[in-house]
């Protein structure tokens, strides 16, 4: 699918094909100048690729192993149109609803992501009933998933745990992962916190 803003021709053209051949391989600033014929105006190209036409071009910033000036595509599927056309006030909003946390596998925003290390984590909009299931683009039907759940990476058998299962699976964890668990829950709910201490003081 190509928009009427990037023709197949020119320079956004040039680097998209030349990311889509070159899946998984780290290039640099002057390669991908090349290819873009020595036009300036280069990274402008390569950024739109990833603004308007959502193809995830990962740079430093993503990735703790590229340095500033590589860039690297892993997946040759644009993100969804959808997510482009999305508010800042609804990403802000449904990001912050879910505490910038990935609702499928529990990375946080801008931490290196938990199975995979290399990898800062990158959270994006998705739907919580697929839209082929007749789920809408209403906030109530959106949450946020990270980078590695959002390619399938992750199987989807990562779905969240009921409350019966999640207990069962505490009481089942060892008394040092139960205590960082707690230590988690303290430092994500100091308020609950406080006020439970002081109940149970009474
Ligand atoms: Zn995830």
């Amino acid at each position: 699918m190509v928009n009427e803003r990037s023709p197949r021709g020119g320079a956004r053209g040039k680097l998209r094909a030349h990311f889509l051949a070159n899946i998984g391989r780290v290039m640099d600033s002057e390669e991908l100048r090349e290819i873009a014929g020595g036009q300036s105006e280069w990274a402008r190209r390569v950024r739109e690729l990833r603004t308007e036409e959502g193809y995830l071009i990962l740079t430093h910033n993503d990735r703790s192993d590229l340095k500033p000036g590589q860039y690297l595509l892993e997946n040759p599927k644009p993100q969804p149109a959808f997510e482009r056309a999305i508010s800042k006030e609804t990403r802000a909003f449904v990001l912050d609803r879910n505490g910038f946390t990935c609702q499928m596998c529990g990375a946080v925003a801008g931490e290196p992501h938990p199975y995979d290390p290399t990898r800062k984590t990158r959270l994006h909009i998705g739907h919580i009933i697929d839209k082929s299931k007749g789920g809408s683009d209403d906030p109530s039907n959106l949450r946020a998933i990270c980078s590695v759940c959002n390619e399938g990476a992750q199987n989807a058998t990562l779905i969240r745990p009921d409350l019966k299962h999640l207990l069962a699976q505490i009481r089942r964890a060892t008394a040092a992962d139960q205590l960082e668990a707690l230590k988690w829950l303290i430092s994500k709910f100091p308020k609950q916190t406080a006020e439970e201490i002081a109940a149970k003081n009474k």
